[in-house]
């Protein structure tokens, strides 16, 4: 085939030059750059999985249920259990990942002629999904130490008016999370919808967002995964909690049949086994403040985080290098003289304070 490269395509110019998303898939013996949970499914769960897959499969021919209502009851039964705040199934959409959720999210609520704001630094996807809508994206700073400083949030959103503003609680890629006082706060200065990221939610010591949905219906969305705490970053599931009339104004973007039968299969499955999967949170918690301990002890200044990872530093240049030659694959997120570390096992996690002390040195 003709050798054809990127700039010889019509791309959209505003893509034109724009770098995809990209954290490196390495086969290292120590891999905690992307924020998984680092324990494999129980037996049980992968037992279960495979025998609902083995089910749904005798009807592959036929295509799924486009509405995913029996996964989304599922999610209620789940979000009212853990959250306390009761939901049904109506204030629930799910889709392949948060990702696709919050793509939805702004087909349906931004795009050409408007604007989503996002407090950096932050998950690195809410701007490259407005890119890919064509969203304008208005990058807000957070303070020095990375924490949000409320007024000044406040007051952007009510000066910026963007139609989409992202919070991330905890935020990724710093782990603090946004009490629910201060995300009331930012709701109420802003006409536009607040999309709260809640993808770490387990992790958190704070209380979901979900509570302010039956004052703020109309503009509040949180958003959640089964990516992190959950074990089910390879079965891809993301979904959001939100008045019905947002599901409405989703489905006018999604893809029909966008969820396979196979992942509404699996999904459910790996659900019926959250106490299981959901009782390493704790352990990893514990981990966590374990890490953060040892590389204060160390001389490095962990960030103090809400979630399953740790942003830590100050490192001079080729820090990252320096773990992977040790076999550690940490993640640098592009904030100078930082990278950022997932809280893995204890043996992981003794392999990479290892591998930090020896960088320090
Ligand atoms: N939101 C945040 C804050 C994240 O960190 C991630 C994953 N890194 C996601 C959303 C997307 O996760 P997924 O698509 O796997 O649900």
């Amino acid at each position: 085939m003709k050798d054809v490269k990127l700039e010889d395509l019509p791309l959209r110019e505003d893509l034109r030059g724009r770098t995809p998303y990209g954290a490196p898939q390495l086969d290292v013996p120590i891999r905690l750059n992307t924020n998984e949970n680092p324990y494999p499914p129980p037996p049980e769960l992968v037992a279960d999985v495979t025998a609902a897959v083995a089910e749904v499969a005798k009807q592959l021919h036929r295509y799924p249920d486009r509405d995913a209502v029996a996964l989304r009851e599922d999610l209620a039964a789940y979000i009212s259990k853990s959250t306390g705040f009761p939901v049904t199934y109506e204030n629930l959409w799910a889709a392949n990942g948060s990702n696709e959720i919050l793509q939805q999210i702004l087909q349906a609520f931004g795009g050409p002629g408007r604007s989503a704001l996002g407090f950096e630094p932050s998950y690195s996807m809410h701007p490259i999904i407005s890119a890919g809508t064509r969203t304008d994206w208005v990058p807000t700073p957070r303070r020095a130490d990375f924490s949000l400083d409320l007024a000044e949030a406040a007051a952007i959103v009510q000066a910026k008016q963007p139609d989409v503003t992202f919070v991330t609680s905890p935020n990724n890629p710093t782990g603090q999370s946004v009490p629910v006082g201060e995300l009331r706060v930012l709701v109420e200065a802003t006409p536009g919808i607040v999309v709260v990221d809640e993808a770490y939610a387990e992790f958190s010591s704070q209380p979901s967002a979900v509570s302010l949905l039956d004052e703020f219906g109309h503009k509040l969305i949180v958003c959640r995964t089964m990516s992190k705490a959950f074990a089910f970053a390879g079965g891809r599931l993301g979904y959001l909690i939100a008045a019905p009339a947002v599901v409405d104004a989703l489905q006018l973007v999604r893809l029909p049949y966008h969820l396979s039968l196979l992942t509404q299969a699996a999904a459910r499955a790996a659900l019926r086994h959250a106490d299981a999967t959901l009782a390493s949170v704790a352990q990893l918690a514990t981990e966590r403040d374990r890490v953060v301990e040892a590389l204060a002890g160390m001389g490095y200044s962990p960030v103090p985080s809400d979630a399953n990872f740790v942003l830590f530093g100050p490192f001079g240049s080729g820090a990252w290098q320096s773990y992977l030659d040790r076999g550690v694959l940490v993640r640098d997120v592009g904030i100078a003289g930082h990278l950022r570390v997932t809280v893995g096992t204890p043996d992981e996690n003794d392999a990479f304070l290892a591998a930090s002390k020896e960088i320090i040195a």
